[in-house]
């Protein structure tokens, strides 16, 4: 570990970056899953940062009880209070308390890293949200809070967001927005939710543009897909309910045909991309791994926002999955850090090419043995930073 080490810092020479430190991860019997995303969310600078912040202000309160989010500040604060620019670090008190946390990541087996960091921000956001309730709660005249004890994400009113949006929704919260087009009265219904990342069906031989195209696409809700518009629904008389029959096109009551559509309403600073890369298949009766070739660019242009403006982003870093199936094999990462490009391989870092990107693209021959395929995407976004 030492020469590798040594070997980074020889490969960067004059070019280290000023206080930046490269720090590999033990692995503890198949937690890359959790390695991976780990690097991903460090090189994740607005996330970092605030991360690191919280720790300065916490550390002096004196002890707090340890939980996921105390525990990761520690790791970063770790890592980046090291006295040398390379090496390994043993995240054990991290993945202890996850173990702790969910017994789901309490096994030696394989996991799945989107799981992972989905369950990751949901605690951190759970965490955040209670010391700042807690905190408004010891102000001296707070107004207390007639509404619901535990907003729902994506339910949330006006005054209740404001107090709700935590860092972590600052980084990674956008919101979606659906609308249905009642076919009978053309009635448009939108219904907004949140999302911390982006789960997308993809295809072999596509792109995130197209998966993202399709993410967008409109749908038509019929057959058994027929949706209660509630204006519709309005002109039935209750008592006219019971006796109903059929009604024109064969649909009873006020079940429409529809038209539905998602778009993203609110673009959030940092957006995740989950390729959904295991698939149930019915056939089989169990998940399967589909190695398709999408290709993901270095600049996203987002193209499904509600005002169609075209937004920008960056590609920072990639988890990527190793293995043909879903049940076994490993999760490395790439990341992008001050114009170089990196890979963490657990202890192992070391320094790659911008280039070496398109490696994990996938493979548009199912059989041809390439199985190291990109499946998180982090992409930051540049309007933010400018
Ligand atoms: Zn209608």
């Amino acid at each position: 570990m030492g020469a590798a080490s040594s070997r980074l810092e020889k490969a960067l020479g004059e070019q280290f970056p000023e206080g930046e430190r490269y720090f590999g991860l033990e692995n503890f019997g198949n937690t890359c899953y959790c390695n991976s995303v780990l690097q991903a969310l460090y090189f994740c600078v607005p996330f970092r940062d605030q991360l690191l912040e919280y720790y300065a202000n916490n550390k002096s309160i004196g002890d707090v009880e340890e939980n996921m989010l105390t525990c990761l500040a520690d790791l970063f604060s770790q890592i980046s209070s090291q006295k040398k620019k390379t090496g390994v670090i043993a995240p054990k008190r991290f993945i202890q308390r996850l173990k702790k946390q969910n017994e789901i990541f309490r096994s030696y087996m394989h996991q799945d890293a989107h799981e992972f960091l989905n369950f990751l921000l949901n605690e951190l956001v759970d965490i955040l949200e209670k010391e700042n309730k807690s905190a408004r709660e010891s102000l001296p005249n707070h107004s207390s809070q007639k509404t619901s004890n535990n907003p729902i994400n994506g339910q949330l009113n006006g005054s209740d967001k404001e107090l709700a949006a935590t860092w972590v929704h600052k980084c990674f919260q956008g919101i979606l927005t659906n609308e249905t087009r009642c076919l009978r009265c053309e009635t448009v219904t939108d219904r907004d939710e949140t999302f911390f990342d982006l789960s997308l069906d993809i295809e072999q031989n596509s792109s995130i543009t197209s998966c993202l195209k399709n993410f967008s696409s409109t749908e038509t809700l019929n057959a058994e897909d027929k949706f209660f518009c509630d204006k519709c629904c309005r002109y039935i008389v209750p008592a006219l309910l019971i006796v109903y029959v059929p009604y024109k096109n064969g649909s009873y009551f006020s079940l429409q045909e529809a038209q539905k559509r998602m778009k993203i309403k609110k673009p959030p600073n940092i957006l995740v991309i989950h390729l959904k890369r295991f698939k149930y298949i019915e056939q089989l009766q169990r998940y399967k791994k589909l190695s398709y070739r999408v290709v993901f660019p270095l600049e996203l242009k987002l193209l499904n926002t509600v005002d169609n403006s075209d937004l920008e982003y960056s590609l920072f870093a990639v988890v990527v999955h190793v293995g043909s199936g879903p049940n076994h094999g490993h999760y490395i990462s790439l990341v992008k850090s001050h114009n170089h490009w990196l890979f963490f391989d657990d202890e192992n870092v070391e320094m790659t090419d911008e280039s070496m990107v398109q490696a994990f693209f996938g493979s548009a021959h199912e059989f041809s043995g390439n199985t190291d395929n990109g499946y998180i995407l982090f992409y930051e976004s540049l309007a933010e930073k400018s």
